[in-house]
């Protein structure tokens, strides 16, 4: 029976470095070249992948033989996929729970997302210039919300720290209830599933938290 054991941040990391090896191959023609790349490739991607498991086995002869095509490293990707721990989704209630003052919560739509690409959950409600963030925080989930821009830049984000297109996502934090409320602005992926692909290390998303995530009696 399969454990999965491959966290989707890594599994972000995994699909990073695939990709760049297929770029790799479409660029370099030299064989010893592209030899070189594969063994980067492998170094990085090995310690990632579960000790004698049959999946992550094929996975990595398939990456030894992968042809320079996009596809056939896309295709490649998904065999791994049972391999991943799946963001946890939360049951309507619990979301509600997660933001108790939103009157009408609405819902992220779950057909469109990939749950094995999942380490924070985001959606926006475009209609209010709203976004939504569901992320783990010391082994439970917070909540953040905040106002989002409409405005769509091109720009580095708070939390994967990729330059794309970003928009201003201000959370209302409470501070220490002296200085009251402070509005805390970040530009951030207006797509969060196109943010979590790009996040592979989960502390730049917890150094993110930190900042933006309301205070304790809120
Ligand atoms: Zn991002």
């Amino acid at each position: 029976m399969l454990e999965p054991t491959i966290k989707p941040y890594e599994y972000s990391y995994i699909t990073q470095q695939v990709t760049t090896l297929v770029s790799a191959y479409l660029t370099l023609n030299d064989q010893r070249m592209r030899q070189i790349t594969l063994a980067t490739t492998l170094e990085r991607i090995i310690p990632l992948l579960p000790d004698q498991d049959p999946l992550a086995r094929e996975f990595l002869q398939g990456l030894q033989a992968l042809p320079p095509k996009r596809q056939a490293a896309l295709d490649l990707l998904q065999t791994l996929q049972p391999l991943v721990i799946p963001f946890a989704q939360p049951t309507p209630k619990q979301l509600s729970k997660l933001f108790r003052k939103v009157k009408k919560l609405p819902q992220p739509n779950w057909a469109a997302l990939n749950l094995h690409e999942l380490t924070y959950l985001g959606w926006n409600d475009g209609g209010n210039q709203k976004k939504y963030l569901v992320a783990p925080w010391e082994d439970r989930l917070i909540g953040i919300q905040g106002d989002f821009a409409p405005q769509t830049v091109k720009g580095v984000c708070a939390i994967c720290h990729t330059i794309g297109n970003v928009s201003l996502f201000t959370a209302i934090t409470k501070r220490n209830g002296v200085t009251g409320y402070t509005r805390q602005g970040n530009y951030i992926c207006r797509d969060s599933a196109q943010c979590n692909r790009q996040l592979t290390d989960p502390q730049r998303l917890q150094d993110f938290l930190t900042v933006v995530r309301p205070s304790k009696g809120r």
